[in-house]
């Protein structure tokens, strides 16, 4: 099967990829709500086990469900996620539909419409051989409970594929790498008045923090540096005994990401009486560098002048996926296969349903190629 009769193909099932994206986002998935998340998985299941010719294995965890299909050996890896940052019940008030040539509903672009797109793709190529699709339940939380489904699968593969949204039609060949930290202060609490010599003041400590944590961006580098959440105080004339304060870390190395975490927890505290600790979080993501993404964004840019896409860009971005994860244990990774449309984690976020054909033949030439030369 040649990219051009795939996209034929994909073009021709069009109503059916699009009746089936209204039920999959018509089954809402926010990422803490696991039953409603079991229900959007059923949903998925169906739709898998009906174009693809066999139903997911499950790999569930603390509640969380990840689904694979998998055909022989996973020399390619196709990667997405059906949770969304939507709350149950954004439907009523945003529901599913169609605009012309966009299809607009909570999660349609990130990635619902990534997710659909995998799988006709890869039932359009004929024989299923080699090739494996997982689609993870905890993508927007930090993927705690699918990595090491993941990483597993992704260790047997040549390549892994991300379903993620394009940004603006471009491809992602780079993300930044993802900490986050949540950390706690402890001080004493004392009379602001009467005797203020005996507290610990947590706020004063939580205010040194959050400078020096600031001071460690370096932009010419791509590193972010910003608190995002603080939590202090009771009341005007107590000394604060508990605070908490939340970092938000974006980097395009590994080195910067490492530099900036042993900076974080190695800052001693600066107010007498106070000690700090991190309660969660930590380095979530390594980059993906380029180099992970070259070859495969190579095979890309010949595949897609054949399925209608010409001037096919590559762009790095700051937002994590799952990519990272591949990336980092060395798998050629390439992400941002999916939709091509805007607004992710926004409201209004739409998908163009004509672009679902043509990314959808775009990774199934790209698979192909990898399947029959691997990735060089
Ligand atoms: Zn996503």
């Amino acid at each position: 099967v040649n990219s051009q009769e795939t996209l034929q193909l994909l073009r021709q099932q069009l109503p059916e990829i699009t009746a089936d994206l209204e039920q999959l986002v018509n089954a809402e998935s926010p990422s803490m709500e696991k039953t409603l998340l079991a229900k959007c998985a059923d949903v998925l299941d169906e739709i898998g086990t009906r174009v693809l010719g066999k139903s997911a294995q499950r790999f569930e965890n603390d509640g969380w469900q990840h689904l694979l299909w998998q055909f022989g050996k996973p020399d390619v890896l196709l990667i997405g996620h059906y949770d969304t940052v939507w709350p149950a019940n954004k439907i009523d008030s945003w529901p599913f539909h169609i605009d012309g040539d966009r299809a607009t509903g909570p999660g349609v672009f990130d990635m619902k419409s990534g997710v659909v797109e995998s799988i006709y793709a890869m039932a359009a190529g004929g024989v299923l051989n080699n090739i494996a699709i997982l689609v993870t339940a905890d993508e927007e939380i930090g993927s705690i409970t699918s990595r090491e489904v993941i990483e597993s699968t992704a260790k047997q593969s040549k390549a892994a594929l991300v379903l993620e949204n394009s940004h603006h039609g471009a491809i992602k060949i780079g993300r930044k790498g993802v900490s986050f930290y949540e950390f706690e202060i402890e001080g004493k609490a004392a009379h602001a008045g009467l005797e203020p010599e005996n507290g610990a003041n947590t706020l004063v400590e939580l205010a040194h923090r959050v400078l020096h944590a600031k001071s460690l961006e370096n932009l010419d580098l791509g590193t972010t540096v910003n608190p995002t959440v603080a939590h202090v105080g009771t009341t005007v004339n107590v000394i604060p005994a508990h605070a908490e304060l939340s970092v938000d870390v974006r980097a395009e190395s590994k080195e910067e990401q490492k530099r900036v975490h042993d900076a974080l927890l190695g800052e001693p505290t600066r107010v007498e009486g106070t000690s700090f600790k991190l309660t969660a979080g930590g380095m979530n993501r390594a980059p993906l560098e380029t180099s992970a993404s070259k070859e495969l964004f190579a095979i890309a840019e010949k595949v897609a002048p054949q399925v209608g896409i010409h001037d096919l860009k590559g762009v790095t971005v700051g937002g994590g996926s799952d990519g990272n994860f591949t990336a980092a244990i060395g798998i050629s990774t390439l992400d941002g296969l999916g939709a091509v449309g805007d607004g992710a984690h926004a409201e209004g976020e739409w998908a163009s349903i004509s672009a679902i054909a043509e990314r959808g033949a775009l990774v199934r030439g790209i698979v192909d190629h990898v399947l029959a030369s691997g990735v060089s």
